[in-house]
């Protein structure tokens, strides 16, 4: 072909899209605004002509398929579709933002305003300014969700094109939208588009696990689909007999789904035993209430099939925060399978599925779903209020509010409370009031006196006891979990701590007067000085160092002391390096070789799946890929990402956790050692055991070279009579 059929053949492509788009747009609820939608993409078209993404591309494919999400699988009207087919032409091109409005309208103008100032991924090139870039996108969304809804129809677009780019590229966007968007579009309500996306960063964060897990599924696809044949015809038949008008389908778990559940029940993928789900979504007889028409199936269902005491789901009573609303049951299937059925009205299958922007068609009779949504926006207003927590403390805060579990919760006189799950006794005083949570001392809870970190359920009635003299104590960060509470927590320590760092800083001021140095805080220490005096002491700032003065964490004995070791605080540059390399053994910066440092917070081995991080002092930290701490820091620092080569050293000690459950009896110890250290003759470094109601756990820290060591040693170790339970732990 010469060039110019190839580009007639790629126009043709592209004008194929937009019809497609069109077409959806036309048989949607919105549809009578062609010709400004029209008037966008030829705008678009020209402004990108030429342009092509990496994978070779015209350009504007991509704003197309953006537009085309928000259309149809988010259900967003004109303005939207507009500015979605705009939203990269403030960016890419010449024309700037009045350009648009003159040409669109100030609302379309404003979202891809709002989407430019946010563009090139959230995350840019330094930690500080992603996170801010984020806060930027959090202020546009409280102003109109819209910018949101879009970035995220975006933003799927990219992970679905993501094979593309290069490696170090699909890590980071794939972890970012790991940590923030898929998360975002599950507080959106977009479910589906949630579990795409989760989907998706899966396959380029975890690729060998992805393909096992897809393979896996696809070699059992037939058996499954017979199973679910064998299950959904009895019930098929009874809804027909009953007269409605439905649809039945089966549901698989998604890849990512099933290894989270591999994960946190450490199974195998043949113990994961509901993978196959099915769903119904019908339309309500004429007049019938919808929600009685769900129990009405429910009972149908449960004629046929026995089902799970535990495991019916009443989202039709109450919604989901997300506005979710459907009716869940487990049921024992005719192949001795629990198979989960989830029943919804069109309406609800349509809130499932496009999320809040659903809502708004709905919007007169449902709204109490909607305010929900409100109410979380307010949150995040009120987080905004407060400019003096950082950017990334900002993201982490954030991120919180994304979980919608709730429970409801009582106060002695039976007002009732909405508090997150995994909310503690000490959440709800702050809840309260921030005067009842600064002087809580603890709580009764059904009338049961508990402690303050007490987790609270559903139902509970609480009573906050207080007292006057206490105060706000440090563990306390560790007990809450409410964005309200560690605020205020935080606002309190801040307080408190100003005080403790006035009162150190005098004392440091008497240090240097009495041992005749002309230095002081204010005045200024020199980098010497100050650099000894924060190494000695564990400090990475002068504040806190003079915060522990404050407190008499550290003494001004200590102090002197160290001045007299040094010889009025170091000048010889051979004491300083001395003190700083003692200081890097104390945290064990360099045990494995020079560069890498294993991260304690996932211990990771050669055999695992493993990413670095550089730091500024050259050094790489080394996580395992699944550590929470190397999801965020992905997110946030994508490009500080190195690859890692983890081999083992001939003299390096690293170790592994294995943590053993069982029944106690005699000699159940020293059968473990003996299988550590004789069969296998490794060295045990460290153990820890507890006895409680006859159940022996112990937590074994063993060095070993390798992961299949591990997994060796976990196995004959399982073969112990009385043992239960063998897992590797990657911190205590
Ligand atoms: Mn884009």
């Amino acid at each position: 072909m010469s060039k110019e059929q190839v580009l007639r053949k790629e126009k043709e492509m592209i004008d194929q899209a937009f019809e497609r788009l069109l077409k959806d747009y036309m048989a949607s609820p919105h549809g009578k605004k062609e010709d400004i939608i029209r008037k966008a993409y030829q705008f678009a078209y020209q402004a990108h002509d030429g342009i092509r993404r990496r994978s070779g591309e015209p350009y504007i494919l991509h704003p197309i398929a953006v537009a085309h999400i928000a259309c149809k699988d988010i259900g967003l009207g004109s303005t939207s579709i507009c500015a979605a087919l705009l939203h990269d032409v403030v960016e890419d091109t010449d024309y700037t933002v009045e350009d648009i409005s003159n040409l669109f309208g100030e609302k379309v103008a404003q979202i891809v305003s709002g989407l430019t100032k946010i563009s090139g991924g959230v995350f840019g090139e330094q930690a500080s300014a992603q996170a801010e870039n984020f806060r930027k996108l959090i202020v546009t969304m409280s102003k109109d969700i819209r910018v949101v809804l879009i970035k995220i129809a975006d933003r799927l677009h990219n992970m679905r094109t993501l094979e593309a780019q290069p490696v170090n590229k699909q890590y980071k966007i794939a972890g970012e939208t790991e940590y923030i968007y898929a998360p975002l579009a599950h507080r959106l309500g977009l479910f589906s588009i949630k579990t795409e996306l989760e989907d998706l960063s899966f396959k380029y964060n975890y690729p060998e696990k992805y393909e096992f897990i897809a393979s896996r599924l696809d070699a059992e696809r037939e058996k499954r689909m017979e199973q679910y044949d064998n299950f959904s015809l009895p019930i098929m038949n009874r809804l027909l007999s009953m007269g409605f008008e439905f649809v039945m389908k089966e549901r698989i778990k998604s890849a990512y789904s099933i290894w989270n559940k591999m994960q946190a029940k450490h199974i195998p993928f043949e113990e994961v035993f509901d993978i196959l789900g099915a769903r119904i979504v019908f339309k309500p007889h004429p007049g019938a209430d919808e929600r009685q028409e769900c129990w009405r199936i429910y009972n149908l269902i449960t004629q046929i099939y026995t089902p799970h005491p535990s495991r019916t789901r009443d989202w039709v009573t109450t919604p989901k925060s997300n506005g979710y609303e459907a009716l869940h049951v487990t049921v024992m299937g005719p192949d001795g399978l629990w198979i989960e059925v989830q029943i919804r009205s069109n309406r609800m299958d349509d809130i499932a599925e496009k999320g809040l922007a659903a809502h708004w068609n709905y919007k007169k009779d449902y709204s109490s779903s909607e305010s929900k949504i409100e109410e979380w926006l307010g949150t995040i207003n009120d987080l905004l209020k407060h400019p003096d927590s950082d950017a990334m403390q900002f993201l982490d805060t954030f991120k919180l509010t994304l979980y919608d579990a709730e429970i409801f919760v009582f106060t002695p006189k039976g007002e009732m409370k909405t508090l997150p799950t995994g909310a503690t006794a000490l959440d709800f005083a702050f809840e309260i009031h921030s005067d009842i949570g600064s002087h809580c001392i603890g709580a009764k809870v059904n009338n049961k006196l508990v402690p303050l970190n007490y987790e609270l359920q559903s139902g509970d009635q609480v009573e906050i006891l207080t007292s006057k003299q206490q105060t706000p104590r440090p563990e306390w960060i560790k007990y809450v979990t409410t964005v309200r509470a560690k605020r205020e927590l935080s606002n309190l320590s801040k307080q408190a701590n100003k005080a403790f760092r006035e009162r150190g800083e005098s004392i440091l001021n008497d240090i240097f007067t009495s041992l005749g140095m002309n230095q002081s805080v204010q005045g200024g220490i020199s980098t010497t000085v100050l650099n000894t005096i924060l190494l000695q002491f564990s400090f990475k700032t002068l504040d806190e160092l003079l915060i522990a003065l404050g407190k008499n964490e550290v003494t001004s004995e200590q102090l002197f002391e160290l001045a007299k070791s040094n010889g009025r605080i170091i000048k010889d540059q051979d004491i300083y390096q001395k003190l700083i390399n003692n200081q890097k053994q104390h945290n064990n910066l360099s045990p494995i070789t020079s560069n890498l440092h294993i991260c304690p917070c996932c211990n990771a081995l050669p055999g695992d799946e493993v990413i670095g991080f550089k730091n500024p002092d050259g050094t790489i930290s080394v996580h395992l890929r699944n550590c929470e701490e190397a999801m965020r820091l992905k997110s946030q620092q994508g490009p500080k990402i190195v690859s890692v080569q983890f081999t083992p050293e001939a003299n390096a000690n690293y170790f592994a956790l294995i943590e053993i459950k069982g029944i106690d009896r005699k000699r159940m110890l020293l059968d473990i050692v003996e299988i550590i250290s004789s069969q296998f003759d490794n060295n045990i470094n460290h153990l820890t055991v507890s006895t409680i109601g006859g159940i022996f756990r112990a937590v074994i820290n063993v060095a070993v070279n390798h992961t299949d060591e591990v997994k060796n040693i976990c196995h004959q170790l399982e073969m112990i009579n009385g043992i239960e339970h063998v897992n590797r732990i990657y911190h205590e």
